[in-house]
């Protein structure tokens, strides 16, 4: 029986995990929750899972801390939306648990800091992003060695056949209407930018060390093949399933077990898989999110900050959809070269890229 400590309980991430601890309860118990502001909702886990909690809002970052001491759980998953995830996936490493990473950002905006944290402290970082849990198998099953490039599969979003024009008019009620997956409000946004793609591609070099030249993206609409490996003799090696992320959180619960469960299991027939170049001028934060990724410093924070400013922005209706590029890519002009040595440094790159994403707006 594993005790599962879930951050970010009442959103889309946190739902699925314990959606999957509902079901199977001989194999996982809740050792506790937390959300930012949502109150009823964290009563109402509390109650059905007879768990402890932290309300983040009123706690901070102490809250989430005191509730890995008093419940020492073997694993915590980070279902945080945005940069605030960063620092509660420190504090798991530093309390030397093995850590389920929804949180991309802490993955972008800290990778070094976070995986020597967790060599020092021999715990394991598994992904859930569903593209990077694929790859983490694929490249278990194929060896990293034998891996010669990732390619990453995008849904393309809802935009995906609009034209330049038809892009100028989207509203927020349009970017929030994915075509396959269900997720939170920040994320299907991003997917509709193709910023979330280029945040994964950034993730995905960090992740599994690869230079950019080697992780591809492939737009395939059906969002079923959920990421590829080709290995050095030019084999393609994919992991397929219906986009539901409890397959991905099941499996780096399970990690590094490989455990039968009750979700539904693929049925091949009657499926189309098709797999298109992305359109990278049409949607630019796929190409800054790999120029920040290869510039390196303190270019992918930037790139993460200038962008969830600019998301907010949109979603309060104070700028237009393609603007969040437009604020992107002032902010990325700016000089971001100087490494963080630590993770005070980092925030101090986050506070620069939302001020001068800021000024922009
Ligand atoms: P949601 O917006 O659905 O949920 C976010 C959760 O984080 C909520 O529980 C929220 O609490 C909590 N939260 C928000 N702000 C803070 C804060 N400042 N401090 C502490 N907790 C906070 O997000 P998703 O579940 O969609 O995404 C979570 C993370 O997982 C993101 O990094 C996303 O990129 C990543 N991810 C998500 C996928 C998905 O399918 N949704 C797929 C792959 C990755 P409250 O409800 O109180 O606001």
């Amino acid at each position: 029986m594993k005790k599962v400590l879930v951050l970010g309980a009442t959103g889309s991430i946190g739902t699925s995990t314990l959606d999957i601890i509902r079901n199977m309860k001989d194999d996982f118990s809740v050792a506790g929750v937390t959300a930012n502001s949502n109150q009823s909702k964290l009563t109402e886990l509390e109650k059905e899972f007879g768990c402890k909690s932290s309300l983040t809002k009123d706690e901070g970052i102490d809250g989430i801390k005191r509730l890995i001491d008093a419940t020492k759980p073997d694993i915590v998953v980070n279902g945080i939306a945005g940069s605030a995830g960063l620092l509660p996936s420190k504090i798991v490493l530093d309390s030397k648990i093995d850590l389920a990473l929804a949180n991309k950002e802490t993955v972008v905006m800290a990778w070094p800091l976070i995986k020597k944290l967790a060599d020092s402290n021999d715990t394991n970082i598994i992904p859930v992003d569903s593209e990077h849990s694929a790859v983490f198998c694929l490249i278990n099953q194929c060896q990293k060695k034998n891996v010669s490039e990732i390619i990453i599969t995008a849904s393309g979003g809802p935009f995906r056949n609009y034209s330049k024009e038809q892009l100028e008019k989207v509203t927020l009620s349009d970017a929030l209407k994915h075509p396959t997956w269900n997720m939170g409000q920040k994320i299907t946004i991003d997917s509709a930018t193709l910023a979330n793609k280029g945040l994964e591609v950034i993730e995905a070099t960090r992740l599994f060390d690869m230079d950019t030249d080697h992780v591809k993206v492939v737009v395939h609409p059906q969002s079923l093949v959920h990421s590829i490996v080709r290995t050095n003799d030019g084999m393609l090696y994919a992991q397929i399933s219906d986009p539901d992320m409890k397959h991905p959180i099941f499996q780096s619960l399970v990690y590094p077990e490989n455990k039968s469960n009750y979700l539904k299991p693929f049925d091949l027939f009657d499926h189309e898989l098709n797999f298109y170049k992305p359109r990278y001028e049409d949607f630019p934060m796929l190409s800054y999110a790999y120029s920040a990724a290869e510039k390196n410093g303190g270019y992918t924070i930037a790139f993460n900050a200038a962008n969830e400013v600019a998301v907010d922005a949109f979603v309060n209706s104070k700028i237009g959809f393609l603007d969040i590029a437009k604020i992107t890519e002032k902010v990325l002009e700016k000089d971001f070269t100087a490494t963080p040595s630590d993770f005070e440094q980092v925030f101090e790159i986050d506070r620069l890229a939302r001020k001068y994403a800021g000024e922009c707006l």
